[in-house]
């Protein structure tokens, strides 16, 4: 592939980081499930080990099918590097211990996702690093936390559940002024419509379970940065085993080559959703970046190619509201995941932030009857039908 000519991301998440591990001919990555490689010649084997000479020693530290689906996450964002994880929250957790020490501060925002909330508020503490959450969207209030001094600011925008948005560059600004590195979790925006390294962050985390892979059926992390950053966790990872699945990375890549087709088809649905949401009376509020009424709009289209799948909006009716409307909806999921073909609802307490307790939750600013809904690629006018007939069954 011509190097140094930038394509477009429809054409990188079809061919990119595929080629150089193509074998025997064939157009498609093989699964290597092998655990280990052979060497005839120890002199080889040694400089393999020791990093002097392209080739894989053991499972556990690389593996090729592994390394293509790193290679066309790394395009996709742009990035020097990319390393991959068993799961989202495996590249959340190893890249936060990679860097922090007893002592360390680390600055973010109180509602990201349910698992990330729950490392700062239980895990890191007993390490005795000092975790400060600010209000989501108050950039004033963090730039003022960050110029106390702190080792990692962590960024999720747009949030889960309620895509609130943080604007990348302005954060990234306040924390290079104080030596801090800037972690992102991109998992709703997608490479395809935000890229927060060149927005000025250190480091891009993805859950590939949800939209990289778009299937729902692997689960998988991945992040990218500079090769100094991501080798040194890579490294941590490499250690401490959270290593992705052949498999698994398999399926990632294959699904990650409809990426760009599926994000256009479900950030279009998504927004037609939330503009009828909107308009509907058994409905109090939505919340979707593309709607004006969003209180980060603007920096929104400042930061983003597209506002993504992702919507939440919260029922007049709440909890009892929500019981009725789930099991009518006939083309959608009620499931844990996001991010898949299909359409997947469910309320935040039982995904999310399943947790977190019903205090934290309210805490975060997240009603019981909010649902989350993640729009899939199905016709449009029957995903506004199968919503309009469950939301009339709703008895109040
Ligand atoms: C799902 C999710 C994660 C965790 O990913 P897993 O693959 O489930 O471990 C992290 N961040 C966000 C924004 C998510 O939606």
């Amino acid at each position: 592939m011509v190097k140094n000519k930038k394509i477009n991301e429809a054409t990188m998440a079809v061919w990119s980081g595929e080629r150089d591990y193509l074998a025997f001919g064939a157009t498609q990555v093989p699964v290597v499930h092998s655990v280990a490689y052979s060497y005839d010649d120890i002199d080889e084997w040694y400089e393999v080990a020791i990093g002097k000479r392209k080739g894989h020693i053991y499972g556990r530290n690389t593996n090729p099918t592994v390394q293509s689906f790193e290679d066309k996450v790394k395009e996709l964002e742009g990035a020097e590097a990319a390393t991959s994880f068993s799961t989202g929250m495996a590249a959340i957790s190893n890249s936060l211990l990679t860097i922090l020490k007893p002592g360390d501060r680390i600055v973010s925002i109180k509602d990201t996702y349910g698992g990330t909330n729950k490392i700062f508020s239980e895990f890191l503490p007993r390490l005795n690093i000092e975790v400060t959450l600010v209000e989501t969207g108050n950039h004033e209030e963090m730039e003022s936390e960050i110029e106390k001094g702190c080792t990692i600011v962590y960024l999720e925008t747009p949030t889960n559940p309620t895509v609130k948005i943080t604007d990348i560059t302005r954060i990234s600004k306040a924390a290079k002024a104080v030596g801090a590195l800037v972690f992102v979790d991109n998992t709703f925006a997608t490479p395809i419509n935000q890229n927060p390294l060149q927005l000025g962050a250190d480091l891009v985390i993805h859950s590939a379970t949800k939209f990289l892979g778009g299937h729902a059926d692997a689960l998988g992390g991945v992040v990218c940065g500079d090769s100094t950053l991501v080798h040194s966790i890579y490294h941590y990872r490499e250690i401490n085993g959270a290593t992705l699945d052949p498999m698994a990375a398999y399926l990632l890549l294959r699904g990650m080559k409809t990426l760009k087709l599926r994000i256009e088809k479900q950030q279009e649905n998504a927004l037609a959703v939330a503009r009828y949401l909107a308009k509907h009376d058994k409905v109090a509020e939505v919340f979707y970046p593309g709607l004006e009424s969003h209180k980060n709009h603007e920096i929104a289209k400042e930061q983003m190619r597209g506002f993504g799948g992702m919507l939440s909006f919260a029922l007049k009716g709440e909890l009892e509201a929500v019981r009725q409307f789930l099991p009518r909806l006939q083309f959608a999921n009620r499931a844990a995941n996001l991010g898949s073909v299909e359409t997947t609802v469910g309320p935040a307490r039982t995904t999310s932030h399943v947790e977190n307790t019903p205090e934290e939750r309210a805490a975060l600013g997240i009603p019981e009857g909010l649902v989350r809904y993640s729009a899939g690629i199905e016709d449009i006018d029957d995903l506004l039908a199968d919503l309009t007939q469950a939301l009339d069954a709703i008895d109040n």
